[in-house]
């Protein structure tokens, strides 16, 4: 079983995991390059002066494989409740989870026919979004939600920011204590 499954590489889905296996725990993503980062130029991502969408997202799976976290081209068809955890199904198999991070972007459909609340997105062009409490947390245990998919402002750094708030929060609950990752600049 995994520790978490994230649904979604882009900079929300990417930044969580690089948090997650950063931190030791079991992470698996999946993608299905639908997502809207590849279509983007980016001048406004702090710290970086200018990058195309695909170098971004680029980067972002490269950092979340050198600690560790799995990558896999599969489209997520369902997410469901099992004792100890969740499942979730792709078009090539089943896999389990003790939590699932929804950054599915701009698709939502997964959410609503797994009993998990959604509202109007507020967004421009951006219909649905998941519903979520501060932490992260949608209405189904274990599942929750980061970036464009959770509503947040559709902005590069804002969606990265919030998949690395809901997994840090994730890493916190597996090990029943706030966790904080920060590496020291070495002299
Ligand atoms: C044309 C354009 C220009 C933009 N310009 C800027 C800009 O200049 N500055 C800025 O800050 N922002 C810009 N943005 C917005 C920015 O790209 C997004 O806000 C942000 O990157 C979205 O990140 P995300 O991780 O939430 O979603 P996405 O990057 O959309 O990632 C969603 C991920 O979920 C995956 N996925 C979805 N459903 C499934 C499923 N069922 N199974 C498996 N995988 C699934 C997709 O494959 C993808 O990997 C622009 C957007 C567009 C479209």
């Amino acid at each position: 079983m995994y520790d978490i499954i994230i649904i979604g590489a882009g900079p929300a889905g990417a930044s969580a995991a690089i948090f997650t296996a950063k931190a030791g725990k079991k992470t698996l993503v999946f993608e299905n390059n639908k997502g809207m980062t590849k279509r983007a130029w980016f001048e406004n991502y702090y710290g970086i002066t200018e990058i195309g969408g695909p170098e971004l997202v680029d980067i972002g799976k490269q950092q979340a494989l050198k600690f560790g976290a799995e990558i896999k081209e599969e489209t997520v068809d369902q997410v469901a409740r099992i004792e100890g955890g969740l499942s979730v199904t792709t078009d090539q198999g089943t896999y389990e989870a003790k939590h699932v991070l929804l950054a599915t972007g701009a698709l939502t459909d997964l959410a609503e026919p797994i009993g998990i609340r959604t509202k109007p997105g507020t967004e421009p062009r951006i219909k649905t979004v998941i519903e979520v409490d501060s932490d992260g947390r949608t209405s189904l245990e274990g599942v929750w939600a980061a970036g464009t998919a959770a509503g947040v402002s559709v902005h590069a750094v804002i969606t990265a920011g919030d998949g690395a708030k809901a997994a840090i929060n994730i890493i916190s609950e597996l090990n029943g204590e706030r966790y904080v990752d920060h590496d020291i600049l070495k002299a």
